[in-house]
């Protein structure tokens, strides 16, 4: 993609505070992070989001979310770990290339990964229910 900036991060073009580098991801520090640690997974190919990824990229990059969440909690000692994925523009996604948000949280930082609990209603337990299963049958 010649126009995303996450791809040419993720392969070098522009410089970034990079943690970990293979040959098929980049970590790299967040530029606005929600806490000290905030980094973010980019595979160096291009997918918008998770459902462009192939299964076998989601894969890896969940195998190195766990490795790196396990690095950052022992160098930076924090108290707990969110790991947040965003696809599309209502789920606050706003750079679209597929990344992995590792954010280390610490007692009583306040970042705000959160939200109102609902009531799950028979009727939409039952209407979701029914549709899910039919897909995947
Ligand atoms: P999202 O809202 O899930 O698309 O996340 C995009 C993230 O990328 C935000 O947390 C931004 O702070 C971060 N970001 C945007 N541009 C850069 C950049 N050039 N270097 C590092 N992080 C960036
Ligand atoms: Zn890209």
């Amino acid at each position: 993609m010649d126009n995303c900036i996450f791809c040419k991060i993720a392969n070098g073009e522009i410089p970034a505070a990079t943690l970990y580098e293979d040959e098929e991801f980049r970590v790299i520090l967040d530029l606005g992070p929600a806490s000290k640690g905030h980094a973010l997974i980019l595979p160096k190919t291009h997918a918008a989001n998770i459902f462009e990824l192939s299964d076998e990229m989601a894969a890896k990059a969940m195998i190195l979310a766990k490795k790196m969440a396990t690095v950052l909690t022992e160098a930076l000692k924090c108290d707990g770990f969110n790991i947040v994925q965003n696809n599309g523009e209502c789920a606050g996604q706003t750079v679209f290339h597929f990344h992995i948000h590792l954010i280390p949280r610490y007692q009583n930082d306040n970042v705000g990964i959160t939200w109102v609990p609902g009531n799950l209603t028979d009727e939409d337990k039952e209407e979701i229910l029914s549709k899910v299963r039919a897909i995947l049958k």
